[in-house]
């Protein structure tokens, strides 16, 4: 028999076995489960530092009389014979997990990448910083693994009816990051270890027998007379010939900041589209000590033992969502535009969790009915009205820049913005372009701006502190999701208006955040598979 025990224990006891041991007895004792001897498996850890004192929570397996299960991945690829294969637009987590789930069943992938491999993407992602330069193929959101490759490696998703959570982990694992994001409650693996854990996720993918091309852009489909995608044409940018591929199917995981994709599908087939809510706001970063000194109630020791703290906030506002997402404890604020004419902020951090400081996005949600007339009369015009919060996500974007200075980031003190007031100067921060000083609430849309205050004193209510003089704002947090949705087919996965398309991942609006679209790949590409081998 297999028990699931979760004991409550001190920070101090997290390691203290004999303790642990004498708890699991003891909730074992109060179910009346009688045993010879049993065998226990730790499987993840939470932290609760809600109500005043810190408590961890342990959760295990308990194999009572009988043996533990063998729980160990084993992979089910096999080499490619090359008879099948499929084009995969995008290496991000979409694209390299369908990549995975095809060598099951020995179906070649050929991955089309835009962007370079990390090793030459990072000089364009430090060039960012260092020079203001942004190349519209090679930056935080596109090259070698997609926008999950410079990020902060949180592993965790509300999407757990999607698919197989476990899965993904113990690929993640497989492929070189540590064991222990099988067992965390909130699993994070940092952006000095995720560029490895992605190297090996490709080689293994050419050592089957998969293609990966690199600095190679789509820019268009190849429709047979049934209008049916046969494959892609792309710009080869080493040389700049153009190059045409074809397969048995072709995935679209392109995520959501390939503005050129939208615009194409937008063209050749604009009922393939569909706008979506999404989110745009700020990006707030305060001293790390601040928000460790709220959470763990300035319990020291704690935070000694429990890392940097996380937070989530989340308040409505006028009848739309505020809230906190893709928080980062102990991490760096970084520019993540795909286009020169533009500023966007994300955050990361590494797998230590250590910097100065921590930041999370606070974002408004926006549905399709807040869009500005405006910019649906300029989507029309393309011949694409759902294309609109496309156009108004680009537009807050281009304002950041207007407001800032190369890819220094326009910012104010929380304080001040709640005042209304230019700020005069700033705390350290980790945004290294720099920060230029701006009223954020002249050139944020109100929809946004105003939500956003009456948004911060709600939250300065549930994390007394929050609001605060070091506290900064830095502008604009523009891609948490897309504001649109490449529509497809419930039961097939295919674009329901480009047949033999199957879209993936965060930039179809079927999911969002690693996992979700590591997932979303593994189940479309399985729905490919049973297409193309029936
Ligand atoms: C700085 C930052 C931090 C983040 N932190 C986290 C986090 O901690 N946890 C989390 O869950 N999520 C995080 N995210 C979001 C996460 O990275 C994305 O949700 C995830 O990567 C989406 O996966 P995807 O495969 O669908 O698309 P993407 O990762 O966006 O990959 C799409 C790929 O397609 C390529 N591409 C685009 N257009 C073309 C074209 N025309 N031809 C060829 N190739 C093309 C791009 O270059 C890119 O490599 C972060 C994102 C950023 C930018």
């Amino acid at each position: 028999m297999v028990q699931i025990i979760t004991v409550t224990v001190s920070p101090d006891d997290v390691a203290n076995e004999k303790k642990i041991n004498s708890l699991i007895r003891t909730e074992l004792a109060k179910k009346n489960i009688r045993y010879k001897d049993i065998s226990v498996i730790f499987e993840k850890k939470s932290v609760d530092a809600r109500h005043g004192k810190v408590k961890v929570h342990l959760r295990y397996k308990v194999y009572i009389d009988e043996k533990p299960a063998d729980e160990k991945f084993e992979p089910k690829w096999k080499t490619s014979d090359g008879k099948k294969s499929v084009i995969i637009v995008g290496s991000g987590p979409a694209g390299l997990f369908g990549a995975l789930r095809l060598l099951e069943y020995g179906i070649k992938p050929v991955i089309i990448e835009r962007g370079k491999e990390t090793s030459e993407r990072k000089k364009d992602i430090a060039s960012i910083s260092t020079k203001h330069i942004v190349d519209g193929n090679s930056n935080y959101c596109f090259g070698e693994g997609g926008a999950g490759t410079f990020s902060d490696g949180k592993l965790y998703t509300r999407s757990n009816k999607r698919g197989n959570i476990a899965e993904v982990l113990q690929i993640f694992n497989y492929f070189g990051a540590d064991k222990k994001i099988l067992t965390d409650a909130h699993p994070h693996i940092g952006t000095d270890r995720l560029p490895q854990v992605i190297n090996s996720m490709r080689n293994k993918i050419i050592e089957l027998g998969g293609e990966v091309h690199f600095n190679c852009c789509c820019n268009d489909f190849l429709l047979n007379e049934k209008k049916e995608v046969t494959g892609i044409k792309a710009v080869d940018f080493t040389d700049g010939s153009e190059k045409c591929f074809y397969g048995d199917a072709v995935v679209l995981a392109t995520g959501h900041s390939a503005t050129d994709i939208y615009k194409l599908i937008g063209k050749i087939a604009p009922d393939a589209l569909e706008a979506k809510t999404f989110a745009a706001g700020v990006r707030v970063e305060h001293p790390r000590e601040i928000i460790d000194g709220i959470q763990f109630h300035n319990n020291s020791e704690a935070t000694k033992d429990l890392g940097a703290a996380e937070y989530r906030l989340v308040t409505q506002v006028d009848e739309r969502g505020v809230y906190s997402f893709c928080m980062c404890p102990g991490g760096f604020v970084v520019p993540s535009s795909s286009e020169g004419d533009g500023i966007v902020v994300n955050g990361m951090s590494s797998a230590a969790r250590n910097s100065k400081w921590s930041n999370s996005a606070i974002v408004v949600e926006i549905r399709p009915e807040d869009i500005p007339e405006e910019f649906k009369d300029q989507a029309q015009k393309l011949g694409c009205v759902q294309m609109a919060g496309l156009l108004f996500r680009t537009e807050i974007e281009r304002l950041a820049k207007e407001n800032g200075e190369g890819q220094a980031a326009p910012a104010q003190r929380l304080i001040d913005f709640l005042n209304e007031k230019k700020s005069v100067d700033f705390p350290s921060s980790s945004y290294t372009p720099g920060l230029v000083s701006s009223e954020l609430q002249k050139w944020l849309p109100d929809h946004i701006s105003s939500r956003l205050k009456k948004a911060f004193y709600d939250f300065n209510k549930s994390m007394n502190g929050f609001v605060c003089e070091q506290a900064v704002l830095i502008a604009p947090e523009t891609r948490t999701s897309t504001p649109v949705r490449i529509v497809r087919n419930k039961d097939s996965g295919e674009c329901t208006a480009l047949k033999n398309l199957f879209p993936c991942g965060e930039g179809s609006g079927y999911s969002g955040g690693i996992v979700s679209s590591a997932m979303d790949g593994l189940n479309i590409c399985k729905l490919v598979v049973e297409k193309i081998l029936n």
